[in-house]
């Protein structure tokens, strides 16, 4: 574990210049934008990396999946323990992955409380309160455990941007801490409607069965919850560092989204070859039929909610998060 008084960055000859931090409700195409960014020749993907202990330890438990069969492999097909890319990542890290916190431990209400207060404060506010409390002191030092860890992948890559698809507003608020300078937040929304039809869809059903709305709705409060913390705790990181991105653009026009991006970023134009081709990656974490794709040869969005809810369920819908979406601008 890092000391706090460490700063960032280090003294490591790294090129990073950005972290690219994804953030989203799940189902949003998360990771099918992660393989967008990353297949940029400046850039490298590696996946939900606050996830990285739990696939080392192989511990479905800490990393609270619910899908039994979700394999905790690289996209590389190994283990991580036998993936060479990990594995020479681990030794720029310079300590074990086994023994370093990449996510928090805290409980909800506990998470809220430190949110309250980066809300107020910002994240210099946060930084000064960690070097009087060990709690928060402990959270701002997974912020920068992450942080060397995307160092290390940029030594290993040579890439000068990572892409960290953690999805967690919270696990970014404390990267955002650590680093305020390096950090580029990417707000992904996609209309709610999409996502919470794609919440209880096939093995994810189980996890609404109980409850006393039926599971679309269920998770279309979720959705709802999600997506406005996101956009609340957004407010701290300055429009300068910040994008919003809606999938549905990704997928009907991804040069004009990502070159937007690239302009207001320094980054060189993306070109639709990038993704066409094959390139090694080793992602973790995120959706698997995406995830395990060797290429990315097109781009449809997944509109099936359109022919699957009935009158009754977009009526439910309307009532619990109808307002948030329109001003998402998803307007019929
Ligand atoms: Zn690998």
């Amino acid at each position: 574990m890092y000391a706090l008084s460490m700063e960032y960055p280090s003294k490591k000859q790294t090129k990073l210049s950005l972290v690219l931090f994804i953030a989203s409700a799940s189902r949003s195409g998360s990771t099918l934008l992660d393989l967008l960014l990353g297949s940029h020749p400046q850039g490298v993907s590696t996946g939900e990396i606050r996830r990285l202990q739990g696939f080392v330890l192989q511990d479905k438990g800490l990393l609270a999946l619910d899908d039994e069969n979700y394999p905790l492999t690289c996209s590389c097909a190994k283990p991580l323990k036998e993936c060479a890319f990990w594995m020479e990542v681990e030794k720029r890290f310079g300590a074990s992955f086994k023994d370093t916190g990449f996510k928090t431990s805290q409980k909800r209400s506990w998470r809220s409380l430190l949110m309250a207060f980066y809300l107020a404060t910002g994240p210099q506010g946060v930084r000064v309160l960690a070097r009087a409390f060990s709690p928060v002191r402990k959270e701002v030092e997974i912020g920068l455990n992450c942080l060397r860890l995307h160092e290390a992948v940029s030594l290993v890559s040579g890439a000068c941007f990572v892409v960290d698809s953690s999805k967690s507003v919270y696990h970014y608020m404390l990267l955002h801490c650590a680093a305020p300078k390096l950090m580029k937040l990417i707000v992904l929304v996609r209309d709610g409607r999409g996502v919470a039809h794609s919440m209880v869809r096939g093995t994810r059903a189980k996890k609404w069965q109980e409850g006393p709305l039926p599971p679309f709705l269920q998770a279309s409060r979720q959705w709802a919850r999600t997506t406005k913390s996101i956009l609340m705790l957004s407010r701290r990181t300055k429009p300068s560092d910040k994008v919003l991105l809606r999938y549905e653009e990704i997928c009907s026009k991804p040069l004009e989204v990502l070159n937007h991006m690239a302009q207001k970023w320094g980054l060189l134009p993306w070109e639709d070859s990038f993704w066409k081709e094959l390139k090694e990656r080793h992602i973790i974490g995120g959706s698997p039929s995406v995830r395990f794709e060797k290429l990315l040869d097109r781009l449809e969005p997944d509109n099936r909610w359109k022919h699957s809810l009935d009158k009754e369920l977009l009526e439910g819908f309307e009532k619990i998060a109808g307002k948030l979406n329109r001003k998402l601008g998803y307007l019929s």
